[in-house]
């Protein structure tokens, strides 16, 4: 593959690809971070003496371990888990832990890299970490969720710690399996150490506007892009791929912003809904009865299920890709250009493929990368890890003004640092250098370590 990197970030990615055969999502993630720092590199030669870049692309620690499991018929399973520890110049590691099959090394480096910068987006004392297991939870009972996290957390509650690291959510992962996975904690180690996971439920040290954050803030960053243009969400279009914790709560607040969502997405297909998706519907299907999206239409007769579709042919002004990594290819990017979609925000991590992400610039699209656009989620785990150690609980409204307050910050800083290094509008740009440059600046302070 062609870069666009000059030699020096050429030699250190190849050596990326070197130590870390493989791991294709986190060769990704790290190409796409090395091909903006080009300018950095320049106006602060130091970083490069320190090798600042070649260590943040090395993780302080990682972890693999075996996690076995019983199902309900006694049968023996066998799963494999990670955690990455990342960086921790900036506080304890944080990120969540994934549960899908298709979670290996090069997913959970990917998503640990990405959250080095993301975090540091936030603001908040927090550094970057990652985890999760190649365990399946489609079709596991209630029983067989809670067995596989006791198990998991058997081994993993030693490399954790309010102080050293902070799990939370993220695919597959959702208050139930963070219930699970608290609990054993507190019986192996005696203690009620509430910051040692974000993402708990309210009535046991969780955060009010947890859940909604993610979402919520992916709007709230919008609503800022649009800003800079004289522009608003209302009377805008949208297509929000995904059905999960992200994608719910970014349509609830566009609908909020008076914008209609037309099209939701699981991995089975789309619902296209021109009247706007029922968010109290796909709530109940989704979160309660923990069914497919396809049961939409038995509800509403003139929804459409499309099994397999593709969700970017649908026009729409702004596209937010809230369902996983690589799901906006560069076909994909194609079509929405030229239905004339004004903008891609993401909810999910590294949604759009490299070539997706080339087109949009290319063609003038506003862009904005998730660890800017989705990092309310991470951010609200750093305020519940706040009301944790004062053993306190906000309100819902101030929370939120919190996350909120936040969000506008990071797209500022983002848009600043963008203009500041001659590349206005380049989000991808602004993002990755403001993230780069608080991390950095910590570890040079922090010494060789
Ligand atoms: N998994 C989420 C993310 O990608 C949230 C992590 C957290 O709350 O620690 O940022």
């Amino acid at each position: 593959m062609t870069t666009r990197l000059d030699d020096k970030l050429n030699l250190i990615y190849q050596d990326v690809l070197h130590r870390n055969p493989g791991e294709t999502e986190f060769h990704q993630a790290v190409l796409e971070v090395l091909e903006t720092l080009g300018p950095v590199v320049g106006k602060y030669p130091e970083f490069a003496d320190k090798k600042i870049i070649q260590r943040i692309c090395e993780p302080e620690r990682q972890i693999i371990f075996r996690v076995p499991w019983q199902d309900d018929n006694g049968e023996i399973h066998i799963n494999r888990a990670f955690r990455v520890e990342f960086n921790s110049a900036l506080g304890p590691y944080k990120g969540g832990m994934r549960f899908h099959p298709s979670v290996y090394l090069g997913i959970v480096k990917f998503l640990g890299f990405e959250q080095i910068f993301k975090n540091a987006l936030t603001g908040l004392p927090i550094g970057g970490g990652k985890g999760g297991s190649d365990f399946n939870p489609k079709g596991r009972s209630d029983d067989e969720i809670m067995r596989f996290c006791q198990s998991l957390m058997t081994e993993l509650y030693r490399h954790i710690g309010e102080n050293t690291d902070v799990p939370a959510g993220d695919i597959g992962v959702g208050s139930r399996e963070i219930g699970y996975l608290f609990g054993q904690y507190k019986r192996i180690t005696n203690r009620y150490e509430s910051g040692v996971l974000t993402g708990k439920g309210l009535g046991w040290g969780g955060s009010r506007a947890r859940t909604e954050a993610t979402g919520y803030g992916v709007v709230f960053f919008t609503e800022e892009v649009l800003k800079t243009r004289n522009d608003s969400l209302d009377g805008k279009t949208l297509v929000v791929s995904g059905s999960g914790n992200v994608a719910t709560y970014a349509i609830e607040k566009a609908h909020e912003k008076g914008a209609k969502v037309i099209a939701c997405s699981d991995s089975g297909g789309i619902i296209i809904h021109e009247r706007g998706i029922d968010l109290e519907l796909l709530k109940q299907i989704k979160q309660k009865e923990r069914r497919r999206i396809s049961a939409y239409t038995e509800y509403h007769k003139d929804a459409r299920y499309v099994e397999n579709g593709d969700i970017w042919s649908i026009p729409c002004d702004i596209a937010m890709p809230c369902a996983t990594q690589n799901e906006l290819n560069g076909k994909d990017a194609k079509t929405l250009i030229e239905n004339g979609c004004i903008a891609v925000i993401e909810g999910a991590n590294m949604p759009s493929t490299p070539e997706a992400i080339q087109l949009l610039q290319e063609a003038n699209l506003i862009y904005a990368p998730g660890k800017a656009a989705n990092a309310g989620g991470v951010a609200t785990s750093g305020l519940e890890m706040q009301q944790n150690a004062i053993r306190d609980s906000w309100s819902f409204d101030y929370t939120e003004r919190r996350l909120e307050e936040i969000m506008v910050d990071i797209h500022r800083n983002c848009y600043e640092t963008a203009a500041e290094f001659g590349c206005e509008h380049n989000y991808m740009l602004g993002a990755n250098i403001a993230g780069f440059l608080r991390v950095a600046d910590a570890m040079t302070a922090l010494g060789v370590i």
